[in-house]
């Protein structure tokens, strides 16, 4: 019991929040309940109104209307000090060792030294403690950022954009790095343009469009609410009269040398086999795909621009 109740812990309630710059609505009424132990992905294209949203929920850009709460309480300066926050460029003293850089960090959040190394470890920078900032590769100044915002072993780690600009190595070392983390027991929001980074990382999305929300929930429950079946036979054109009866497909799409049928409702393969064969079909092929985030996440966008 009190097992579950740990897991339901709220970290983050944010509530109808909205951020107007003049005419321009760059966050619009927004609504997120971040518990402990989940990765949360803040999904939409540039101009979406992530970075403003983490600007308004650690202090440094002012909201026009609504509210949120951290650990259940008003926000205040203790509050933040149980949140690590990366959201701008790395920036360090080029000519400092990563440790002594971590030194400073230290001295400023008024931490102990002691975790320094650790933090290293962890990021992957251990046997680098000793060069110079300026002798590191993008990805490496990322993850002495990430090391540095640990330092202090906060609750909640934020991070905008955490793979902007890396390599594809560099790319997959902060991503499997930010499930570490979290495997650790720290919950991570990260706000991301790229719909393979929130798939491949989170566990949570909340998709914005201009500042609105177009979808908030599970990543897993987003790729399996919909789908669709790929069936071919010999007679095509038997197959897709008997398809269009169907009541449980809504829309069926020849490619190539099957048809693509989408499903109004979770049915199995097998069930589908058996209707098309006590019918007279005999398939020749059989697959049901998930739709991926990304093509919802395409299909939400192309519905707000044709409003
Ligand atoms: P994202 O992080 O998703 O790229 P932002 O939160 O940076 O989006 O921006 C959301 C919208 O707000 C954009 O249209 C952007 O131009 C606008 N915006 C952001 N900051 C300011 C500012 N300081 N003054 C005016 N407009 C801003």
């Amino acid at each position: 019991m009190v097992f579950l109740f740990l897991l339901m812990e709220k970290v983050l309630e944010i509530s109808n929040l909205t951020k107007k710059y003049k005419n321009l609505t760059a966050v619009n009424d927004l609504n997120l309940s971040v518990e402990k132990g989940n990765i949360y992905g803040l999904l939409g294209p540039n101009g979406s109104g992530k970075s403003t949203t983490l600007g308004v929920i650690l202090n440094v850009v002012n909201a026009t209307a609504g509210s949120w709460k951290w650990f259940n309480e008003e926000p205040t300066t203790d509050s933040l000090k149980r949140i690590g926050a990366i959201i701008e460029r790395p920036n360090f003293y080029p000519y400092l060792s990563a440790e002594k850089n971590l030194q400073i960090v230290a001295k400023i959040k008024g931490v102990s030294p002691t975790k320094i190394d650790e933090k290293l470890a962890l990021v992957g920078l251990i046997e680098r403690k000793n060069d110079k900032f300026s002798t590191f590769s993008l990805g490496m100044k990322q993850r002495l950022a990430i090391a540095a915002a640990l330092l202090n072993d906060p609750e909640v780690l934020i991070l905008d954009e955490p793979t902007n600009g890396l390599d594809p190595q560099g790319i997959i070392q902060i991503r499997e790095l930010i499930m570490k983390i979290a495997e650790l027991g720290t919950t991570i929001i990260l706000a991301s343009h790229l719909l393979d980074e929130v798939e491949k990382v989170c566990s949570h999305v909340i998709i914005l469009e201009r500042g609105k929300t177009l979808y908030s929930g599970k990543v897993d429950e987003m790729t399996s609410d919909f789908g669709y079946v790929e069936i071919g036979a010999k007679n095509e054109h038997q197959l897709k009269e008997m398809l269009e009866t169907v009541p449980y497909f809504e829309k069926i799409v020849f490619e190539k040398t099957y048809y693509k049928a989408f499903l109004k409702e979770d049915v199995a393969a097998e069930a589908i086999n058996q209707l098309l064969f006590e019918k007279g079909i005999v398939l020749n092929h059989l697959v049901k795909k998930k739709e991926s985030l990304e093509q919802q996440f395409l299909e939400l966008t192309k519905k707000q621009y044709s409003k």
